[in-house]
This record gives C-alpha cells, structure tokens and sequence, in this order.
C-alpha cells in the first residue's frame, strides 16, 4: 500500500454535498483506506476565468492509503468527476468536483496525463490550506514527502 494526498474542489451546484459524496467514494474506492480528510473549507478563487470570479469555491484534502497505481488511482477519480457530472469545456471553467493527486509516496512522473508531485499545489493556498489540516506542508510537497504516521 502507498499513501497519497488528494486534493477535492468544488465550484458549481451543491458544493458539500458532492465534496463529501466524493470523500465517501474515496473511502469505498477499491483497494482503498481513507486515512483522514481535512474540513472543507471556502477559499479565494485564483486562476479562474472573470466571468466565472462570483462563484466561490469549496475545497478540502484527502490522504488515502491505496494498492492502486498512480495511473490508476487518476482513472478512478475522473470516474468519480465525470459521476458528479464535470465536463471538461472552459479551462479553470465552473466544476461540480475536482479531484487532483497532489502527491504519491514515492513517485515523481510527468507525462501529459499525469504529474507528481502536482506542479502547481505548492502555490495555491486553497490546496496548502487543507493540507496543513493534514499535518502536510508546502515543503512537503515540494520534496514528495509525507510525514509519518503516528504511532
Ligand atoms: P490544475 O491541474 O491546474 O489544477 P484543473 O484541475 O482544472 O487544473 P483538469 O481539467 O481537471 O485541470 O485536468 C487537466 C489534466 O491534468 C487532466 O487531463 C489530467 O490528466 C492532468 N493531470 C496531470 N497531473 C495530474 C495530477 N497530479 N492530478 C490530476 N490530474 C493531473
Ligand atoms: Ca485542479
Ligand atoms: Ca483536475
């Protein structure tokens, strides 16, 4: 089993209600524990196109342990975007949930489908925030660490 970090968005219909449909779907994924999953909190929004600038975000972080790859632990969350009804048109567009691996014990990739550590977690506060619910730092996820579980 590897530990990895999630991070859960939401800007569009029922913003808890999907963020925490999502955290029970974690929980039910195959071959995967949640560990812990921080509150969900409103953040500022950043990198969103104006006209969509009114519409508030919900976000919040997951740690799961799982026996699933990276490839495939990402193929089950858009499954999990695409059941909360996310389609892909606008880029930073409104989105019922969004579900990004911001760090995977031990992995470090780039390719076009997926990069890890997530390149740009370190630079929102709307993902340090819940992280550090998590005990989980910037610096953390910069060098692909995370912290040990207590005993
Ligand atoms: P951002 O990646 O800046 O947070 P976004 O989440 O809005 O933007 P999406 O449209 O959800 O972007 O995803 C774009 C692509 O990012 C997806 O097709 C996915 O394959 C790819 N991707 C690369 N690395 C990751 C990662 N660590 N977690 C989730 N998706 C990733
Ligand atoms: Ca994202
Ligand atoms: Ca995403």
């Amino acid at each position: 089993m590897a530990r990895a970090v999630i991070a859960l968005g939401s800007n569009l219909g029922h913003r808890a209600e999907q963020l925490k449909d999502a955290l029970a779907a974690l929980a039910s994924l195959r071959e995967t524990r949640l560990v812990a999953h921080s509150p969900l909190i409103e953040t500022e929004p950043m990198d969103v196109p104006e006209a969509f600038r009114a519409l508030r975000f919900l976000n919040g972080a997951a740690l799961i342990e799982t026996a699933l790859g990276p490839k495939a632990l990402l193929d089950e969350l858009n499954r999990l975007e695409a059941a909360a009804g996310r389609v892909r048109s606008v880029r930073n567009g409104p989105r019922p949930l969004d579900l990004d691996i911001i760090l995977y014990e031990g992995v470090r990739c780039q390719s076009a489908r997926l990069t890890l550590p997530h390149p740009r977690a370190h630079l929102r506060p709307f993902v340090l925030e819940p992280l550090a619910a998590l005990g989980i730092s910037r610096e953390d996820v910069l060098a692909n660490r995370l912290p040990s579980p207590t005993p």
